[in-house]
């Protein structure tokens, strides 16, 4: 039987949380604080130990040979897309349903962002979809392991191979993933990572991009610097003051106490991966069967559970997903919507002329997903109330 409307906290009855619950959260501990201060007592405030350190560190942990650190997850896309070359006239390939700045990487470039539609069972890039987009003019693969579960990389491999593209893998959402026993960050040519207070493990901001090829490496770290090459033999001649700008670079180093901070960060990744999943699977046993479906879960993955998507059946609901959202947020939780699909901002409609019907799958999700807290420091009480919370506003709107 359908419970009252007025038993919505949207409608006066009481709020599941008094104190809101966001979406995301960091955990910050003393000893994260202690490892950022000690840097900030030190000599290098940046570009010193602890940069080569985390770097080290972060490499380790995803299986790749390298690691750049940069500024921010936008920053490792955009050397990410720097270091493949990508120009004018250069397509790269980019599913609709994913946050703007892997799209606006290629734009940096002055490439063409050309979006490919997904798969509704799990929001990931759809591998028939990019095959269909790909021309003379493709130049690379952009992959995105949306809510931190891997592409099909075995699929989007072959494609690749059989027209000898790269793969750019926007994991910011997926650090501690693995597809068929490999790491995430060891499965594409170039994977980035975003440090973001909301991701897994944060730095404030920051981003890291991993690759197995040095050259590539070497590339993105002169990127972040100005596009700066000390030209030891021309230093020797010339005095140690001489260096060379060789390529149009940036200032997107990341800052030692941001990288000490992602050290001592690092070192509880496993466990807060482990806290993701219990958190998960708690909500897809609480979900089966309800008319918030969670996405579908790829055999031969670990998920690392950056986001917990559900899609709302709107044929069992006479609400739609904005009143839905509305009612969660007045019961202090604050859900949110991942993503609105980028071909459909206005810079995208403005500079390529983009509309909707172009992916009509990412388009038809967004009016139905919406994103539960998820995050390691949520309680077993939260995890629950989460769930009451969710049960109380689908009875209300339940035909
Ligand atoms: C967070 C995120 C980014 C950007 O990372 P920042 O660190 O915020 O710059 C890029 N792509 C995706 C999919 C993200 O979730």
């Amino acid at each position: 039987m359908a419970q009252p409307l007025s038993d919505l906290a949207l409608h006066g009855g009481a709020p599941v949380f008094r104190t809101p619950l966001p979406y995301g959260r960091q955990w910050v501990t003393e000893e994260d604080i202690a490892a950022v201060v000690a840097v900030l007592r030190s000599d290098w405030l940046t570009t010193g130990p602890k940069g080569e350190e985390f770097e080290r560190a972060m490499a380790a942990a995803v299986g790749a040979r390298e690691a750049v650190a940069v500024s921010s997850g936008t920053a490792a896309l955009h050397a990410a897309v720097f270091a493949l070359g990508v120009g004018p006239g250069d397509e790269v390939i980019v599913p609709a349903m994913t946050f703007a700045a892997t799209a606006n990487a290629v734009l940096y470039q002055g490439g063409t962002p050309v979006f490919a539609d997904v798969d509704p069972q799990t929001l990931l890039l759809d591998p028939d979809q990019v095959w269909a987009q790909i021309t003379p003019r493709t130049k690379a693969i952009m992959a995105v392991d949306y809510a931190g579960q891997p592409c099909d990389y075995d699929a989007l491999g072959t494609i690749a191979a059989g027209h000898g593209l790269p793969i750019i893998a926007d994991a910011s959402h997926a650090l501690g993933a693995r597809h068929a026993d490999r790491s995430v960050g060891s499965l594409a040519t170039l994977t980035t990572f975003s440090l973001h207070p909301v991701k897994h493990i944060t730095t404030g901001e920051g981003g890291v991009v991993t690759t197995n090829d040095p050259g590539m490496a070497a590339r993105m770290r002169r990127f972040r610097n100005h596009g700066i090459t000390a030209v030891h033999a021309l230093r020797a001649q010339a005095g140690t003051w001489y260096y060379e700008v060789e390529d149009l670079g940036y200032n997107y180093r990341l800052t030692d106490f941001q990288c000490a901070l992602g050290i001592s960060q690092l070192r509880r990744l496993p466990a807060w991966m482990a806290r993701r999943r219990q958190i998960a699977a708690a909500y897809s046993a609480a979900l089966a069967d309800t008319p918030a479906r969670p996405l579908a879960v790829r055999s031969n993955v670990v998920h690392a559970y950056h986001l917990y998507v559900v899609q709302l059946d709107l044929d069992r609901l006479s609400a739609d997903r904005a009143a839905v959202f509305n009612a969660l947020r007045a019961e202090g939780i604050h859900v949110n919507v991942h993503y609105i699909p980028v071909h459909l901002h206005p810079l995208y409609r403005r500079r390529l002329g983009t509309a909707a019907g172009l992916c009509p799958v990412a388009e038809a999700a967004y009016e139905r997903i919406l994103s539960l807290p998820m995050f390691p420091a949520m309680t077993d009480d939260d995890v629950a109330s989460v769930i009451t919370a969710l049960s109380k506003v689908l009875q209300v709107y339940a035909h």
